[in-house]
């Protein structure tokens, strides 16, 4: 690469520390909790997290904020981490933030000591209605005074169950007025009598998120905690802590979220997807899941070139998917096996060719690839080219089939239309062509030029197969600043099945193997085939449709 990248912020932010000797080496963390799947925004985080550290020599943290008990489950974890690994990363550590709560707990207690933290008996509403608002300064606790004795006796009365959900909370003693509403007071833990996934029914009280947040990166010794932008106004209370703490000085920064066109970026939406069958799952082609996009067939190389493509922003934008979309093509153009499929099917006869032949043709697997190999394909009497690949009575220019036109059957010979084969009703049944046995690519001796190219299958030899063409899951641009219900802008065409004769090779695809349906699109197989039935998923477009669509409107 000569091209010189000028540092992104968080960059220029870890070049800066490690010149002025503030750190010997840099700790990041991907910090999700488990209560969904991944998406392509988690992806984002996940390349900068891990990207940072590969950069600067770093280590990068796998860490479950695990903290609360109700939403999370055991199966998201492993899903997770499978999703992260299959990214390209490596962890150095699996952390969980429920493996901290003794040291947290010990926290609490040192706050309540110092005088900086207080049980209070109000309720949530009441807790609520004494906040004040961004202009008007909030009512002190009639609970804020009590004595560090009679704030630990109940604290430790509360971990100990004696009270119901709700009925106390620790707070932080910090102040009512405070121009920062995070800071009048947050509530540290609430009781919550639940069954943790790990820890089981050892805590009936669980820490806050900022109470967790901030310390489980200070105990790791993260010196970078990056977090998207809605964490901003949390920074204060972050830094308070560790103030009050005196415990290792992570510093927060923040990002803007990656936002997509026609893409829901929401676990909690997307399980809404999940729960009312909207979709088939979270791994549903369509959904922005890392398990989505992978069954669908992206690859991590292409979401990682496409994470860095996007860059790092400090304001909240909205990214065009037809950039993913890009990305992902110039990968699997590298990548893919080419494949000849016949999606819907006109019968070619060919009637100089003996009736009872066939000869194996030899076609280039993936063309521009240095050391190229090849796959072969049966070529017969009766093929089948598609149906939008023939015109009756075509325009100027058409380089495709018509009669008496000659076109190049990829890989194969050239053909020459010589009659059309009509039924009763005047639908066409076959068309009948010619070949020319000195044409045979490769070893072409005909000295005849033909501008049009089509795929083919032999008819007698192709297997029937099922594609899945998927098409974006929202008809509208922007979910983010929608008003009304997400579930309005469902596009119905998102799926549409087709069955369609393929060439035999693909009988024998894999599940990692990438293809592209030459002048098809890109595609890929997908888990719940069978060898006896093929189910294919459309990845991408050859071509961005979306972009001719807008230029014809
Ligand atoms: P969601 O809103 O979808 O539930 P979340 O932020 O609650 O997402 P977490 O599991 O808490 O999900 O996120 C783990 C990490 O991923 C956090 O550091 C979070 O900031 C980051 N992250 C989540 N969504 C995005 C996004 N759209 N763009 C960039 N980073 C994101
Ligand atoms: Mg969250």
């Amino acid at each position: 690469m000569t091209e010189e990248k000028s540092l992104n912020f968080l960059e220029e932010i870890v070049e800066n520390d490690l010149k002025a000797g503030r750190y010997t080496s840099i700790t990041t963390r991907f910090p999700p909790e488990p209560n969904g799947y991944l998406h392509l925004g988690h992806a984002k985080s996940i390349c900068l997290n891990f990207g940072l550290a590969l950069k600067y020599g770093g280590k990068t943290n796998l860490r479950f904020d695990d903290t609360n008990p109700v939403t999370e489950e055991t199966e998201y974890v492993d899903n997770i981490k499978n999703d992260v690994a299959w990214l390209g990363f490596s962890w150095a550590n699996e952390l969980y933030a429920s493996d901290y709560f003794p040291q947290l707990y010990e926290f609490a207690l040192k706050l309540i000591r110092k005088g900086l933290a207080y049980v209070d008996d109000s309720t949530s509403e009441e807790i609520a209605a004494s906040k004040g608002t961004p202009t008007s300064p909030g009512k002190d606790s009639p609970y804020r005074n009590r004595s560090v004795e009679e704030n630990l006796t109940l604290f430790e009365q509360m971990k100990a169950g004696k009270f119901k959900d709700g009925e106390r909370v620790l707070r932080a003693k910090v102040d009512m007025a405070h121009t920062n509403m995070h800071m009048r007071d947050p509530i540290l833990y609430r009781i919550k009598h639940a069954h943790h996934h790990r820890t089981g029914d050892t805590w009936c009280i669980y820490p806050m998120y900022d109470f967790a947040h901030g310390q489980s990166d200070s105990i790791e010794q993260v010196t970078h905690s990056i977090c998207t932008l809605e964490f901003v106004p949390h920074r204060e209370l972050y830094n308070w802590f560790i103030e009050k703490l005196e415990i290792f000085p992570s510093r927060q920064y923040e990002f803007a979220r990656l936002n997509m066109t026609h893409t829901l970026m929401s676990k909690r939406k997307l399980l809404q997807l999940v729960n009312e069958g909207h979709v088939s799952g979270w791994d549903d082609p369509r959904m922005p899941t890392l398990s989505g996009v992978r069954r669908r067939g992206y690859t991590p190389e292409s979401i990682r070139d496409f994470c860095d493509r996007v860059g790092v922003a400090k304001r909240d934008n909205l990214i065009d998917i037809s950039l993913l979309e890009f990305c992902v093509r110039e990968h699997l153009n590298k990548v893919s096996l080419r494949r000849m499929v016949v999606f819907d099917p006109l019968k070619i006869v060919l009637i100089n060719y003996p009736e009872g032949k066939s000869e194996m043709l030899r076609s280039e697997n993936t063309p521009g690839e240095e050391g190229v190999t090849y796959r072969e394909m049966p070529f017969s009497r009766e093929l089948y080219i598609e149906k939008d690949d023939f015109m009756e009575n075509p325009p100027k220019k058409y380089f495709r089939l018509a009669p008496g036109q000659m076109v190049r059957l990829k890989s194969a010979y050239i053909i020459k239309c010589e009659e059309v084969v009509k039924g009763s009703d005047g639908t066409i049944l076959e068309v009948r062509c010619s070949y020319i046995p000195e044409s045979k690519s490769g070893s072409d001796t005909s000295g005849i030029q033909v501008k049009g190219t089509l795929h083919w299958v032999s008819a007698n030899h192709a297997v029937p197969a099922e594609v899945r063409i998927y098409d974006r899951l929202f008809t509208v641009e922007d979910l983010g600043t929608l008003e009304g219900d997400f579930r309005d802008h469902l596009n119905p065409q998102s799926l549409v099945i087709k069955r369609v004769y393929a060439e035999p090779e693909l009988g024998k695809a894999a599940p990692d193997e990438r293809f592209q349906f030459l002048r098809m699109g890109y595609y890929c197989l997908d888990p719940d085939s069978k060898p006896d039935k093929l189910i294919f998923n459309q990845t991408v477009t050859l071509r961005d449709m979306w972009a001719k669509e807008a230029k014809k409107g």
